[in-house]
């Protein structure tokens, strides 16, 4: 701790987290508090079910990237105007707060753990001659475009509650999708659930009756948001009712607050939640913090913009993508050169200051 230096606490080391905090750890004493020792690209999580070898990049210790910010490998539990609580009891001071649990967390805690996770995983992947996916959005359709790329021969079936896939985006990109999925003879059930608990022998049983073999299945449905802790907390009057969003101002602070702010999937910023956008929002969140350590009454703080028309690339193994973009939507390798190689791998690890 440098005397005189303003504390930042940063609650969750996801895409919004970890940025923040290399963001500011020259400009404060800035503290991390997330409940594993690494930072993991969530884009990335698919590929390495198919190729585990890749987490060895997507999956990077906080203290790799994080020069001179402290790291504690614990849970925020409560959270009050001038301090946090972990779950072991730590007490953690701030000036700043910047809440970025975009979404819980019950994993390993090492990074030794969780790549080891994926060797496991991707064992079962090898060995399973077909594959369910429950999920028809990002992660199902990303999940299914890894599997037969990779495994051609295996049978995969996607299991989707929705009319179409990808609904984030619009029909055109489902529609394209499809076809996509049908060239490769996956099979896709709209209008439908599964209940992995359905399982008998190697038969899984749709709500509708649908019977479908599969010798192992992967949940791609929703991500929990990492909201529970603040309910417990003095923020608890910024979580919306419903989705359970915390509600910021154009600043990204919460409404009527000076000294927390929100960043990433948290957030009740109208907008997709992505990856990239949490980004954003971690840059904001640091020049807000930055302007006001030096003059705490500026009223030149700068507004986040949010995306209001839906982007998207999804991809579909290593070589094809599905794009949605401002001048169109496409299916192919171009998008694919966007993001199917590397996933932003080596970007998201530039901007943390590591080799790519
Ligand atoms: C498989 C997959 C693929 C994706 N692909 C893309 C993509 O291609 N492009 C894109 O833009 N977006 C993508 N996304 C979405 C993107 O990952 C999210 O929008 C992004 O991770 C949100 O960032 P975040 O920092 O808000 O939350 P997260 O990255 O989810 O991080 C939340 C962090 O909070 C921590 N945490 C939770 N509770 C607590 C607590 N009480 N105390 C301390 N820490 C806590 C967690 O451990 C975690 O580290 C993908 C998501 C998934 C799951």
């Amino acid at each position: 701790m440098e005397e005189g230096r303003k504390r930042v606490v940063v609650v969750g080391g996801g895409v919004a987290g970890s940025l923040t905090s290399k963001l500011l750890e020259n400009a404060a004493d800035v503290t991390l508090v997330d409940p594993k020792d690494y930072f993991e690209v969530p884009y990335a999580a698919l590929r390495c079910l198919v190729e585990p070898a890749f987490s060895e990049r997507s999956v990077m210790t906080h203290s790799s990237y994080l020069k001179k910010a402290k790291v504690v490998i614990s849970t925020a539990k409560i959270a009050s105007s001038t301090q946090i609580i972990t779950d072991d009891g730590e007490i953690v001071p701030y000036d700043f707060l910047v809440i970025c649990t975009g979404s819980s967390y019950t994993g390993p805690k090492t990074r030794p753990e969780r790549i080891q996770e994926y060797w496991k995983a991707n064992s079962k992947v090898v060995a399973a001659r077909s594959i369910l996916i429950m999920g028809g959005g990002p992660v199902g359709v990303e999940m299914a475009g890894e599997m037969v790329t990779d495994f051609p021969d295996k049978k995969v079936t996607i299991v989707t509650a929705s009319s179409r896939l990808l609904t984030f985006l619009g029909s055109k990109a489902s529609d394209k999708c499809l076809k996509w999925f049908k060239s490769k003879k996956v099979d896709v059930i709209f209008n439908d659930k599964v209940n992995p608990d359905s399982k008998s022998g190697s038969t899984y049983t749709t709500n509708a009756g649908m019977k479908i073999e599969a010798d192992i299945h992967f949940w791609c449905i929703g991500k929990r948001l990492g909201n529970t802790w603040i309910e417990e907390s003095d923020f608890f009057e910024y979580v919306r009712d419903g989705e359970g969003h915390l509600k910021v101002d154009a600043n990204l602070r919460l409404l009527n607050m000076s000294n927390v702010f929100a960043a990433g999937d948290i957030t009740d910023i109208q907008e997709i939640k992505q990856g990239y956008l949490a980004g954003k929002h971690a840059g904001v969140v640091a020049e807000n913090i930055k302007k006001l350590i030096k003059d705490p009454t500026s009223t030149k703080l700068t507004c986040y913009e949010p995306m209001v028309k839906a982007m998207g690339i999804v991809n579909l193994g290593r070589k094809t993508a599905v794009a949605q973009l401002p001048f169109g939507t496409f299916l192919g390798c171009l998008p694919a050169m966007l993001k199917g190689k590397d996933l932003f791998v080596g970007g998201v690890r530039k901007q943390l200051g590591l080799p790519k």
